[in-house]
């Protein structure tokens, strides 16, 4: 009676959230203070003062139909044109607002690209461990979904498995980075790699391979290491940013899409993008929230608390036995599992009511993500348990 696929996709629920809600039922009944949940990528640091402040500025001085009303399609062009100099002070870039297309946060973004791109018998690549909803999103825009083991040694790109997936039926690679569940940056020299590769491959194809740069953690990195701005690096990339977790505002779903001119086809990618925007009804992103963003573009919430939490969570974790490749960024750990099996481990830590998300859920068994987004004190407060937890393996 309804789409067959749709019905799976709804009733298959999610691990994080079941995790999520496990903790909500157990924190009404030992107490929430009880509780170590660090199932979800929700952050725990507000929102900066200055967006709070442009909120009230705007709803109490200007003409309400206009603040809420409709915008163009592709957003603002006056939000576009400041967010598009925004980037530009920050990466050297030479973006107007022509080249940005408002999104509902990086999951919309990211929907449009593909829908934007995918034609019969297209395939899209990520390299594991990836966001979830990417195969979800790919195969909803009708395309193929590949993945690329891990390189878990270091979470860089594992460059043979990647040759052996690209062929003429590549539409795009898709990178996180900072990466979600493991934390990595990928590094100059890998970027470098994987450009070069992907212009070799596009040539000898005969038609451009795409990079999809997902990137809602890109202010999120630590000790000074640097974030390549792939535009730079590869002229067929889309950016797919969000707002969600610089300027913590994930519930208020605000992004938006870069097209740069110097994309094979710019013109007619941006086309598209518009295009998948009205087939997606992701038509005219929040206009509050699209004047919000442009107002605060270029400004953080306190980052430095996740890497406070960085350090006291991985040094006190790797001091107990853990083995853990160090994370440069996001605010995610993603640790071996003390037992091949993760969903197990996992099992044996929601006993302690330590609330971890196997890293199967991200296409990386044997692993954990902990996403220490959560106040400093409740890590200091869960170290027994993790403690408790690495004892029960000795
Ligand atoms: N991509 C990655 C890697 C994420 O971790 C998330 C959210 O956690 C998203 C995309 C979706 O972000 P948004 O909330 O902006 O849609």
């Amino acid at each position: 009676m309804f789409a067959e696929k749709m019905v799976e996709l709804g009733n298959r629920r999610s691990t994080i959230r079941e995790i999520f809600e496990f903790g909500n039922k157990r924190a009404a009944e030992v107490g929430r203070e009880n509780i170590f949940d660090f199932s979800l990528g929700n952050p725990n640091v507000p929102a900066p003062k200055t967006v709070g402040d442009a909120i009230v500025r705007m709803v109490r001085e200007e003409d309400a139909a206009a603040l809420h009303g409709y915008t163009s399609a592709q957003g603002d062009a006056a939000v576009r044109a400041r967010i598009a100099e925004s980037i530009n002070r920050a990466h050297g870039t030479h973006f107007t607002g022509d080249n940005l297309y408002m999104t509902v946060g990086a999951a919309a973004s990211l929907c449009v690209c593909f829908k934007a791109l995918a034609e019969e018998g297209d395939e899209f690549i990520a390299f594991a461990p990836y966001f979830p909803e990417y195969r979800v999103f790919a195969e909803g825009a009708g395309a193929r979904f590949l993945a690329v083991p891990a390189d878990a040694e270091s979470f860089q790109i594992n460059f043979a498995a990647l040759e052996e997936r690209l062929t003429p039926r590549t539409r795009a690679v898709i990178v996180n980075s900072p990466n979600n569940p493991s934390g990595a940056v990928y590094s100059e020299e890998t970027i470098l790699r994987l450009t070069k590769l992907l212009k070799e491959k596009s040539q000898e194809y005969g038609r451009p391979i795409y990079l999809i740069s997902d990137e809602p953690y890109r202010e999120i990195a630590f000790d000074s290491v640097k974030v390549p701005y792939l535009t730079k690096y590869y002229d067929n990339t889309f950016v797919c940013y969000s707002y969600s977790k610089s300027l913590s505002l994930p519930g208020e779903r605000i992004g938006y899409v870069v097209v740069p001119d110097e994309m094979e086809g710019a013109k007619e990618a941006y086309a598209a993008v518009c295009g998948a925007g009205r087939v997606l009804g992701y038509v005219c992103a929040p206009a509050l929230f699209q004047r919000v963003a442009s107002e605060c573009a270029g400004q953080t919430s306190d980052l430095a608390v996740y890497q406070r939490n960085r350090d006291l969570l991985y040094n006190a974790l790797i001091e107990m036995g853990y083995s853990c490749v160090k994370p440069e960024g996001a605010f995610y750990l993603f640790p071996r599992s003390l037992e091949p099996d993760a969903v197990s481990f996992c099992e044996r830590a929601k006993g302690l009511d330590l609330l971890l998300v196997p890293g199967d859920d991200f296409d990386c068994p044997g692993h954990v993500r902990i996403a220490y987004c959560v106040k400093t004190e409740m890590i200091e407060r869960s170290l027994p348990a993790f403690r408790k937890l690495a004892e029960m393996y000795r």
